[in-house]
Parts: C-alpha cells; structure tokens; sequence
C-alpha cells in the first residue's frame, strides 16, 4: 500500500503531472487528487515531493509484491 492518503489538497495538479504511472486523477467536482489506480504505485516519492502542502501520505507498511516467478 505504497500512496495511502491525500488530505489537504488545494487542487494544484502537480502531483497528477508528476506521477509516472498515472496513480493519481483529479476529481473535477472538488477539484482534488484522489488514489485512482493504488496498484500502479512505485513508491517513486515523485507526488510526494511536487506536492506544495505536503497533502500526500506513502506508507511503506505493507512489503511491495515481488515481482518474481519461481516456476
Ligand atoms: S509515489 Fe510515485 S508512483 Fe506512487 S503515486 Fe506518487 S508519483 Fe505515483
Ligand atoms: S500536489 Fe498536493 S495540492 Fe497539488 S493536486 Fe496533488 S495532492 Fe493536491
């Protein structure tokens, strides 16, 4: 559960533009950030830092998936 939480946002877009996976839409009815595609996350930090009021929260809770196959 890389991106957890968007609380705060005034709406700026940075973070949209920033993420290179395309985790993060604006809801254009309160013009915020919303976590649309959580999955996709890389825990880049990219949204993170281009966020002007620190609206954004990364965990690192829960241990990234692997992405190995045994067999
Ligand atoms: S950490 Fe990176 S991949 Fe994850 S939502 Fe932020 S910009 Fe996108
Ligand atoms: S960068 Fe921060 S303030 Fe700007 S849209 Fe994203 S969460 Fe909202």
């Amino acid at each position: 559960m890389p991106i957890a939480r968007i609380h705060g946002c005034i709406g700026c877009e940075n973070c949209v533009k920033a993420c290179p996976t395309d985790v993060i839409r604006m809801d254009p009815e309160s013009n915020q950030a919303y976590i649309a595609y959580v999955d996709e996350c890389q825990i880049c930090n990219f949204c993170l830092l281009s966020c002007p009021v620190d609206a954004i929260t990364i965990t690192l809770d829960k241990p990234v998936k692997p992405n190995v196959s045994w067999g």
